[in-house]
Order: structure tokens, then C-alpha cells, then sequence
């Protein structure tokens, strides 16, 4: 049986792309977030569609999605964000892979294979203006990029850094921008050329102009999920993942019956259930039950009972002429209906990140 599915468009991603592009102006290059299989969404058919819509470089964790992304034939500079660790110093060199650097080691090991292989390798430096996460602190960055810049045979590409608050906190935001700012002038006054520099992620991409320099560093809005409700005035974006069932079985029950585990909702009328062949399992939320909707004939229906792990109930006593087999959207539209990641984020107290990934984590994707 085919519980659930996704469907990925991939049409949207290409817009959403072009839309952003519109935004940062023809001088500022991008480099699109792919990875956690690119929000879910399929990580090589996502970036054979970047790549045809003319995304400059793509950004993944880690070097095995790098990897991939080469074996699927993907020639565009792919960025390992997390760096790599000693054992991964050979495939950056074979697989033509761009780390991003923060210690001084694991520099100095790429240098080595460099130059043993007469050639160089491109790097970005990851600078912490704020995130306390990865990279160098800033008030060190001027000194560890005089040493990883006197290395022979690394390309240093430029600098990197992220953002903590993008979306909820303006002046920490521009904080971060000015401190990366002032590693790149220091770098400057010391000769150092670093012609690529990026720290803006979606938010920041489409609503802080000086945080652009020459790349920058969508995921969320390339998937077409805006970063915060109000940029819905300034960009038109289209989500590119639907999920979607199809009803296993329907059945009307008296009033005052019990509905799933724990008969966390009991009917108070005669109700027509609807039940669906998905559940925790398929990544649908347990924090939907009795909380969450779906979509079926272009109505919403309310999502009844504790979720299971592979059964859902809705009450579907408003809508007619349902029957086995139709379609249910549980992420998406339908008719005039829409269910957001944003609203089963709310729903379900996560973030809508977390939505996309887990639906792609947990369904077959039908790519349209
Ligand atoms: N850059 C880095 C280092 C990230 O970790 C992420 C996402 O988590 C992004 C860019 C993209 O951010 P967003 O999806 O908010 O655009």
C-alpha cells in the first residue's frame, strides 16, 4: 500500500530561485542550502534544477552529500558547511569539494595535499560574529586568517559566517553584519584577497541590503516558506512540497464513541470518520492530534483522536460524496484550500524546517 507521498515541484524551486535573484540584484551570486536532502525535497534532482536555473554554488553539511551531489554529475562548486574532519581530507581533493575551514590543522592538511598533488584547493574561512556555533570568534579571525593565508596551495574563496536572529532581532542582526565587516576591512588592510564573502540566509537575503556582500546563502525560500509572514509583500514565493494520502476506510458512529488511543476525542453527534493510512511514522506530528486538518473535496477536516503509528481520523461529516481511495492533502492545496508548513509548524510547537524535513525524511517523492 502507498501510505503517503510526496510531491515536489520542481518548477517552484526554480522560480522561488529567479525570484530571489530579483531581490539581490544581478551582482550578488547565490548558493543555495541543499542540505538534510534539500529540506527534504530530494537532494540530486533539487540541485540538477539550481543548477539548470543557474545557482552559482550549492551548500551542503557534510562531504558524503557532497559526494553524491558529484557521483549524480553535479559540476558546480558544492560547500561542505561543516567542515571536514582529518579522515575526509583525500575525497575534498578527489571530489573537487569546497570546505569551509575553522581550524588551523585541518588547513594546514589541505595545504599538504595541495601542493603534494601540484594543484590548489578552494576554502572558505568560517568566521562566529554571533552564532556560538562554528567557526573562529571574531576578535581572532584577523590572526588565523594571516597564518591560513601564508598556506600554499589554499584558494582561500572568501569569508563565512551565520546568523542567530535574523528574523526576530534587527540589531543583533546588524551587529553580526558590522563584525563581519570589520574582519573583512582588517583583511583587506593586511593584503589578504578574499572575493567572495557570505552571510546572509533567507531572511537576510530578502531583507537586510548590507548583508549581501557577493553570495548569499538561502534554504528556507528556496523551498518557497517565507522566512517571516511579512515578506509575503516583497517576494512571491510557491512551497514546492505537497504530502498527500488517500482515504483506507470510512465509517459513520453514533454520538458519545471514543476515537483512537486513549479516546482523546469522543463524538458528541453522529460523525462520518475518515481513516488514513498514515502516521507518526510518515513524520505526521503526534502534536496534531485533535489539533491538526487536512484536506479532502476542497474542504478542511479536522483531525480527531490521538495519531497513530500508521492510521490517522478525521471527521468528515461535512463534506458529501467522499468515498475510499480519495485523495487527502495533509501539506499543500487543493481547490481553494491550503495547508502551510508554516501552520503545522505552529501546530505542532516546532519550526517549519523541521516539517520539511521530516515529511521528506519519512515519504516516497514524486517530482513534477
Ligand atoms: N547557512 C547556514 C550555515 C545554515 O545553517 C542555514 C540553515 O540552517 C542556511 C544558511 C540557510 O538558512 P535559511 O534556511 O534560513 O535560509
Amino acid at each position: 500500500m502507498q501510505a503517503g507521498w510526496l510531491e515536489i515541484n520542481l518548477k517552484a524551486i526554480g522560480n522561488n530561485l529567479k525570484e530571489i535573484k530579483k531581490i539581490i540584484g544581478k551582482n550578488v551570486k547565490t548558493m543555495p542550502v541543499v542540505k538534510a536532502n534539500a529540506y527534504g525535497h530530494g537532494l540530486v534532482p533539487v540541485a540538477r534544477k539550481l543548477e539548470e536555473v543557474g545557482a552559482d554554488f550549492l551548500a551542503v553539511s557534510y562531504i558524503e552529500e557532497g559526494i553524491k551531489l558529484r557521483k549524480a554529475g553535479i559540476k558546480m562548486p558544492i560547500v561542505i558547511l561543516l567542515g571536514v574532519s582529518e579522515a575526509e581530507i583525500d575525497p575534498v581533493f578527489t571530489y573537487g569539494l569546497t570546505p569551509i575551514i575553522y581550524e588551523y590543522k585541518i588547513a594546514s592538511m589541505l595545504s599538504e595535499i595541495a601542493q603534494k598533488n601540484n594543484t590548489n584547493i578552494a576554502v572558505f574561512i568560517k568566521i562566529d560574529t554571533g552564532m556560538g556555533r562554528l567557526g573562529v570568534f571574531y576578535k581572532e579571525a584577523p590572526l588565523f586568517l594571516k597564518k591560513v593565508s601564508a598556506l600554499p596551495g589554499l584558494k582561500i574563496q572568501g569569508l563565512t559566517s551565520h546568523l542567530a536572529v535574523a528574523e526576530t532581532d534587527k540589531t543583533f542582526t546588524e551587529k553580526q553584519i558590522n563584525r563581519f565587516k570589520t574582519v573583512l576591512d582588517e583583511a583587506q588592510k593586511a593584503g589578504i584577497n578574499l572575493p567572495y564573502n557570505h552571510i546572509a540566509n533567507s531572511m537576510a537575503s530578502l531583507q537586510y541590503k548590507e548583508s549581501l556582500f557577493q553570495i548569499v546563502r538561502p534554504g528556507l525560500s528556496i523551498y518557497g516558506i517565507y522566512p517571516i509572514p511579512l515578506l509575503k509583500k516583497k517576494i512571491n514565493l510557491q512551497p514546492a512540497m505537497s504530502f498527500k494520502t488517500r482515504i483506507l476506510y470510512l465509517k459513520s458512529i453514533p454520538p458519545k464513541i471514543g476515537v483512537s488511543y486513549g479516546h482523546t476525542f469522543v463524538t458528541t453527534q453522529k460523525t462520518k470518520v475518515a481513516v488514513l493510512p498514515v502516521g507518526y511514522d510518515q513524520g505526521l506530528f503526534r502534536q496534531l492530534s485533535n489539533k491538526g486538518e487536512v484536506i479532502i473535496k476542497g474542504k478542511k477536516a479536522p483531525i480527531i483522536g490521538t495519531i497513530c503509528m500508521h492510521l490517522t481520523m478525521v471527521d468528515v461529516t461535512h463534506i458529501d460524496g467522499i468515498e475510499i481511495g480519495e485523495e487527502v492533502v495533509i501539506l499543500g492545496k487543493q481547490g481553494r484550500e491550503q495547508i502551510t508548513a508554516e501552520e503545522i509548524a505552529q501546530k505542532a510547537n516546532t519550526i517549519s524546517y523541521d516539517v520539511l524535513c521530516r515529511f521528506g525524511r519519512s515519504n516516497p517523492r514524486r517530482f513534477k
